[in-house]
Order: C-alpha cells, then structure tokens, then sequence
C-alpha cells in the first residue's frame, strides 16, 4: 500500500451509524450486555457517596459506562495505527534515553511547572548517583481521533503518547467480547451486515499489557521476585487491574503485590545493592521486587506529602525495573510531543545509526509525520495569534488524566490572565476535526432507563509494549517492541475531554469497515 492510500480513508466507509432498532431491541440488547458485564468484570466499583461513606464501597459493582454498538473505523485507519504503533515504541524508547535531550526540553518545563519540577528533580538525582537498572518497561498507548480533511478524505490524528498508568486495557478487552457476545447472542437482530464477528477484531490488550511485565520479570533474573503494582488509595477502576494480576500469577507463575505510596513509605527499603526489598506482614521475608508498575504518581494528587516523594524517589534508585522511569514519564509530557514536530528532531531519533540497530524508511518517517496534528510552544510570539485562531485551538498543560486541558472561546479570557513566565508550562494544539457519529451510550447506573443514543466521538487509543535499556552514549537496545491491543473511548460530542474514569466517556470497540 502506499504511503498516500495508507494515511487516507474515502469518507463512504463511514455510513449512518448505529443501526435503528425499536425499543424492545435495544432494551433486550441493554439487558443482556448488562448481565454480561456484571458477570465478565467489566465493572467499576460505585462512586463514593459522601459524607456517609467516605471510600468506594468495597462490595458492590456498577457495571462501567459503554456503548450498546461498536464504533465503525475504516479498516485502513485501524491498520495504520498498528501499524505506527513500533514505529512510535522505538520513538519514545529513544527519547527516554536521551537524557541530554529530554533534559533541555524538560529543565525549561520544571522551572514553571511545580509537578514536573519534583519529577525533574528526583531524575537527576538518579543520574547523579548512577543508573541502578539499564532497563525500562514501556505499556504505552498511543490515542487518535480520525480527522476529516479538506478534500473530505479521513485520516488519523494522534492526540498524546502517554507513557505513564496506560489504562483500560482489561475493560477495553472485556468491551469487545461484550460486543462480540450480543453479536453472537442476537446479531443484533439483523440490524446491519456490518456487525459481524469478521469486522469485530479482537482486543488482546489484556494478555499483551500481561505479557510486557512478564518480559520484564524475566529479563530481571530473578524468578522468585515479586511484581508491584503501585495504585491509587480506594481505586474505583481496580476491576482494569486485577485482572493483570490475574493473567501474570495464571499464565506466567508471576506474583503481584499491590501497593500504594504510603504502603512503600512504610514498608519498602533497599538493599546494600539497590534491591528493592517489600515488607509485607502477610508474608515471612521481605519481598525482592522485579518490577514496579505504575497505576498512580502521574498527578500531583498522588503524592499527599513529602514521605510520597521520597517513595518514589526510592523506587528510581532501587534496581527494580520500572514502568515507567522518572525519565519516560517526563519523556510523555505534551512538551515533548509538541518537540518531535520541530525541524529535524524525527529524523535525529529516527534515521541517526547511532541510536540504535533498527532501520527506519523514509515512507515510516512520511506515515509518524501524517499522523502529528499541529502544534506548537506558547511564547510571546505566539500568544497573539493562538488568541485569534483560538476557535480552533486547545491549550494543553504538562498533565495527564483529564480534565486539565483548555478549549475554543475558554482560551481568550485565559492567555490574557496567564503570566508571560508561565507560556512555557502549555503548549498549543490545532483541534482534530472527527467526522460526525452517533451511538448509544449506557452509563453506569443508568441502563434501566434504557440507552439514549447520540452524536459521539470516538478515540482510538491503540497499545505498545516495550522493554528497552540504555546502550550509553545514547544509543539504545530494544527487547521487546509490540503492539498488543486496541481501546475506542466514546463520549457525547458536548465534552471536551474524554476520560472513562471521571466520567465522561463510555468503553467501546471497534467494527471495521
Ligand atoms: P490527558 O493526558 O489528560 O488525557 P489529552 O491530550 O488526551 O490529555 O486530552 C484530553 C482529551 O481532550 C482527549 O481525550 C480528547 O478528547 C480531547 N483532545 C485533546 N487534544 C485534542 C485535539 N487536538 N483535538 C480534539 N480533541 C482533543
Ligand atoms: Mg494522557
Ligand atoms: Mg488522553
């Protein structure tokens, strides 16, 4: 396929969507992926209800938030992203050991952004003391909107490579048998010759996201070690965890403790070589951890104190192989994204021999390319224009997990408050155009109300895995570098952002067309 017929996707693959069925239909498709769901674990725990019941209750289900329908993607499209997904594995393994690099764009972040300060700060304190454990654990995931262009083609938009607690995984897996089931279960009452088991392709996120620890368990060496699993206190999405630990301890005779920061705080310590020894009551000896896997320190609401810090810094030191590093994590920030755009920077990462063995094709460098939407750094010389063009613009800060973004007319008012030393903290993004959708959305708690279906957008996010190490002198050896799986997050078209957790988005997944 070429270059030109792989980015593009002609608009009539796109029909009226979701099929129309009566309400007795959809209320009997309702039912049954409901009693699915609560049976196959794609469930949340319920909202904390306050000031009566201060955490999630521990033993009661919601069934999590999803579509009745698949979302359709021209077949092209979802090749692409696999496609691109090595390609952007290799990219980032390579940014992260590019401390020199990563340092210039970061250092300039850290002087106006207290978050990434304290990142930055325990980053060079690990490079200062010397790197512990040459190798990295990437779960990575690269998320999409399909844009519409001029000539009413479609394509592929990235909107983030995030680098740190890649979630849905196991929901987004568990969505697709969901569909698959009222496929096979109903065909959909013969609502259209789209939906069927061919055009459903199924998501091995589960297994691969499994699997990528598990690489990284072996590649530590020692089998009897333990896995970490850093959470959040009182997760509601523990149900896109567990089973993780599931499939390591079944398929890969891997266990897993999970941990929170105040739990390392408390209990983990290192050896005299930088081993990172888990004490646990439940258990005789301290635990050797293997890997460290992160569900939580990618906000600032992570780390409640001082004690939360130095926890983490304790994990970077130790000789646990982490996912991610201090340095990945910064490697994700929007900064860097924003960066690769710039002259040159792709084709240093990409085409130098000295960064490492694979080769890259010019036409790989065309297809990354076509998938940048624009953008570019807040200074005083674009401050003006991002004002003008703001209809079209979103404003972007070094974050992660929705929410903290700003959009359209929000932007005037804000540039106009933002102090000049503060530009470099944001960065600008020209809006992904996603062609009009609809579908049915079930929220949580909801279902018996039955399904309103609605204009949608969806994004894509498709996952990698990668276990990668520092060579020295900037180069770097990949071990492993797959894509392993696909998420499709559906929201109503009104909401800016899109996460499932807080709430604004529903699980989906994918029909080809
Ligand atoms: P976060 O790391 O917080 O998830 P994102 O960059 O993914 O930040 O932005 C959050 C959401 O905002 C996305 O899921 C998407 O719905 C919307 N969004 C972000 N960038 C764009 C864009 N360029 N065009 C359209 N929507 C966007
Ligand atoms: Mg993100
Ligand atoms: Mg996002």
């Amino acid at each position: 396929m070429s270059v030109e017929t792989a980015t593009k996707s002609e608009p009539q693959a796109l029909l009226a969507w979701p099929p129309q069925l009566d309400a007795v239909h959809l209320q009997e498709l309702t039912n049954l992926a409901t009693d699915w769901s609560m049976f196959h674990g794609l469930v949340y725990r319920p909202p904390a209800n306050p000031p009566s019941e201060p955490y999630p209750s521990t033993s009661r289900v919601i069934h999590a938030p999803f579509t009745l329908f698949p979302s359709p993607l021209p077949r092209q499209l979802y090749e692409l992203a696999r496609r691109l997904q090595p390609l952007y594995n290799t990219l980032y393994a390579r940014i992260a050991v590019d401390v020199l690099w990563l340092d210039k764009i970061m250092s300039a972040v850290a002087k106006v952004d207290d978050f990434q300060l304290e990142l930055y700060k325990i980053w060079k304190q690990v490079r200062a003391e010397g790197i512990t454990q040459p190798l990295e654990l990437g779960l990575w995931r690269s998320d999409y909107l399909v844009h519409s262009l001029p000539d009413g083609a479609f394509t592929l938009r990235q909107v983030e490579f995030n680098c740190i607690s890649s979630s849905f995984g196991a929901l987004a897996s568990r969505t697709n048998q969901m569909h698959r089931y009222l496929e096979a279960a109903t065909g959909y009452y013969g609502a259209h010759p789209l939906l069927n088991a061919n055009n459903l392709p199924q998501n091995g996120a589960l297994e691969g996201l499994a699997l990528g620890i598990a690489e990284a368990h072996k590649a530590y060496g020692v089998p009897s070690a333990t896995v970490l699993f850093l959470v959040q206190p009182h997760e509601r999405n523990v149900f896109d965890q567990r089973p993780l630990e599931y499939e390591l301890l079944t398929k890969h005779g891997v266990h897993v403790e999970r941990v929170t920061f105040a739990d390392l705080a408390a209990s983990a310590s290192l050896s005299e070589s930088k081993q990172l020894l888990y004490t646990t009551p439940l258990k005789p000896q301290p635990l050797e951890i293997s890997v460290v896997y992160m569900r939580a320190g990618y906000t600032p609401n992570d780390y409640f104190g001082e004690a939360d810090w130095a926890a983490r810094l304790l994990v970077e030191r130790s000789k646990a192989i982490k996912c991610p590093t201090v340095g990945a994590q910064l490697a994700g920030a929007k900064k860097v994204q924003q960066a690769l755009m710039e002259e040159g920077v792709l084709e240093s990462f990409l085409l130098d021999p000295a960064r490492g063995p694979e080769k890259f094709t010019e036409s790989d460098l065309v297809l990354l390319r076509a998938s940048f939407a624009p953008m570019y750094a807040l200074d005083a010389t674009t401050v003006q224009t991002t004002i003008e063009n703001a209809a079209h613009l979103v404003l972007k800060p070094q974050r992660e997990g929705g929410g903290n973004n700003v959009y359209r007319s929000n932007i005037p008012p804000f540039l106009k408050k933002l102090p000049a030393a503060e530009h470099e903290a944001w960065v600008v993004m020209e809006l992904i155009e996603p062609p009009p959708l609809r579908n049915v959305l079930l929220k949580a708690g909801a279902s018996e109300e039955g399904g309103k279906e609605g204009d949608v957008i969806s994004e894509l996010g498709i996952f990698g895995i990668c276990l990668y190490g520092s060579e020295g002198s900037g180069s770097c050896e990949i071990k492993v570098n797959e894509e392993v799986g696909y998420l499709v997050r559906t929201k109503g078209r009104e909401s800016d952002e899109g996460g499932v957790a807080v709430g604004f988005s529903c699980l989906d997944s994918l029909v080809l067309v």
